[in-house]
């Protein structure tokens, strides 16, 4: 049996909006981005989204808005991707690794406040494989010390947290819509605020600068008059993109049920006989990932793979990686419980078109030859 890592989750209405956006002749940002833009927000409760072409773009023009400056810091988890730590670089902003937890892969918001100094600007926290992580803790600490706090959401939606959705819990969200995630387009992603400031930030970097969304230059009630007013990047989505996002959105609590019962499965399966992530019971997890630790795990992902199962690793550290390590001087000896978790996590696959027989199939395999 074949069970790919990731499959994306898509019906006919993906087609018939998808069809919908090129038949209307205008198929870059335009009312089909304004419609996911409007349902994304209503869906989170958020006052302003702005989509964008990544999470990794939406990052970066969070850190824009809030005015992050050459080497001021910002607190990052060490297990996390690239993106986070990147574009901190943009702005030759220093990323501070942080330790996470070990039964979570979170931030570990216990070891924070020693990171903290007085070039400290901000925290993102990254809500690792679904699981938001303890924003309570880490507002608390923020607001002590005059911080901002960035979510990197990539792997979060849906997520709640204490009864309240993401996308509403720090300063600004980052979601993405890349390929593997719980809600995906290919490439995409949004970012959510309360801050009217920030918002209009984002919008107008996002499309090189200019003052108002140069869609609207080209409908009948726009004007050929626009103003560049910073320095802004080329970061809009499409509405071939939007549509995508729009029929996604709509299946999103069917797809959301559907992994959670995978990882109910796994969870069943593996009880008493693997290390599982430990989900905290007043949050909601969106199940973007199923991590077990093994002792076995380069050669537990080649025995899978023999068995034509894909599974993965979520992630290679940042202070692992010849760059940042060089660049930053990062010691590995300073983050003993993200090491110990690296060598042993492998995330199985799970997605909502997964069926019955490739669930049983991989929790046997794994089984079989996890040690
Ligand atoms: C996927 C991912 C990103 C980047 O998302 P893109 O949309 O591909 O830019 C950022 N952070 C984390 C934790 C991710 O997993």
């Amino acid at each position: 049996m074949e069970v790919p890592f990731h499959r994306a989750y898509t019906t006919d209405r993906e087609k018939e909006l998808v069809a919908e956006a090129i038949d209307s002749g205008w198929i870059t940002m335009g009312p089909k981005t304004i419609l996911f833009e409007e349902k994304f927000k209503e869906y989170c409760g958020a006052k302003y989204a702005v989509s964008m072409n990544s999470a990794t773009a939406a990052l970066h023009l969070a850190l824009k808005a809030i005015g992050i400056k050459e080497n001021e810091e910002v607190i990052i988890p060490t297990n996390t991707f690239i993106s986070t730590a990147e574009v901190v670089t943009y702005f030759n902003a220093i990323p501070v690794l942080c330790d996470i937890d070990y039964k979570t892969h979170n931030i570990d918001p216990e070891k924070i406040e020693s990171l903290i100094t007085s070039k400290t600007r901000t925290i993102i926290p990254v809500h690792f494989g679904g699981q938001i992580c303890d924003m309570d803790e880490i507002n608390t600490i923020a607001k002590k010390y005059n911080l901002k706090v960035i979510e990197d959401a990539a792997h979060c939606l849906p997520g709640f947290y204490k009864g309240r959705n993401v996308g509403t819990l720090s300063d600004i969200t980052c979601f993405s819509f890349y390929a593997t995630k719980t809600l995906a387009t290919g490439e995409g992603g949004m970012a959510t605020t309360e801050n009217e400031d920030y918002s209009r930030s984002m919008k107008i970097n996002r499309l090189h600068g200019i003052s108002r969304d140069a869609w609207d230059r080209y409908t009948a009630n726009g004007s050929w008059y626009y103003e560049v007013v910073d320095n802004g990047n080329k970061y809009n989505t499409t509405d071939i993109n939007a549509a995508l996002g729009i029929a996604q959105l709509e299946k999103l609590e069917l797809m959301h049920e559907k992994r959670k019962a995978i990882a109910g499965k796994y969870d069943r399966a593996f009880a008493e006989k693997m290390e599982m992530l430990t989900l905290k019971t007043d949050r909601v997890s969106s199940y973007h990932l199923y991590v077990i630790k093994v002792n076995n795990r380069n050669e537990l992902i080649e025995l899978l793979k023999k068995e034509g199962i894909s599974a993965s690793v979520h992630f290679i550290p940042v202070h692992m990686h010849p760059y940042y390590r060089e660049r930053y001087m990062y010691r590995r000896e300073d983050y003993p419980v993200a090491n110990r978790v690296f060598e042993r996590s492998i995330s199985l696959p799970i997605y909502p078109g997964m069926s019955e027989e490739q669930v049983n199939y991989v929790t046997e395999k794994v089984l079989q030859h996890a040690r």
